[in-house]
């Protein structure tokens, strides 16, 4: 699995590892320097990952999208205004909402699923994601600001 380390919202460092080998020590990629993971309770009986194997807190389950989204957001509502402007002919209107419907399709192709830790941001991809892990929840969020 890719584990990505963040602080204030952005990337620190990352490093990947063999979940089933649950390393207690792994270097970081970019500063090399040495952190310890903790694997008692964090793995489930499957060998999934049930919490952050760095500060043993909560993770959500995230669904990320890539980059272009946005951009087809603001093609469709160009294409949807120039339509309702008569701007462009039926059938060039036409093209243009089945090459959005295309990059949408690309989009959902691409994006995956990801573990997050509540509490230190951590970001757990490439894993198989255990069923039982719940959407980023407030009340939950808050509950672990509360505890840290
Ligand atoms: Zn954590």
């Amino acid at each position: 699995m890719l584990v990505k380390l963040h602080q204030d919202g952005r990337k620190t460092d990352q490093f990947s590892i063999a979940i089933e080998q649950r390393p207690s020590k792994v270097r970081l990629e970019q500063s090399g320097d040495d952190i310890f993971l903790d694997w008692n309770s964090t793995v489930d009986d499957s060998g999934r990952l049930r919490a952050c194997v760095l500060c043993r807190g909560d993770v959500f389950r995230e669904r990320t999208f890539p980059q272009i989204t946005a951009i087809v957001i603001v093609l469709a509502f160009a294409g949807g205004v120039a339509g309702l402007l008569g701007l462009v002919t039926t059938w060039l209107m036409l093209i243009a909402m089945i090459s959005v419907l295309l990059i949408d399709i690309i989009i959902l192709i691409f994006s995956f699923n990801r573990l997050v830790c509540y509490k230190c941001e951590t970001r757990y991809s490439k894993l198989t994601i255990a069923p039982y892990h719940q959407k980023w929840d407030l009340d939950r969020s808050k509950q672990v600001q509360r505890v840290s």
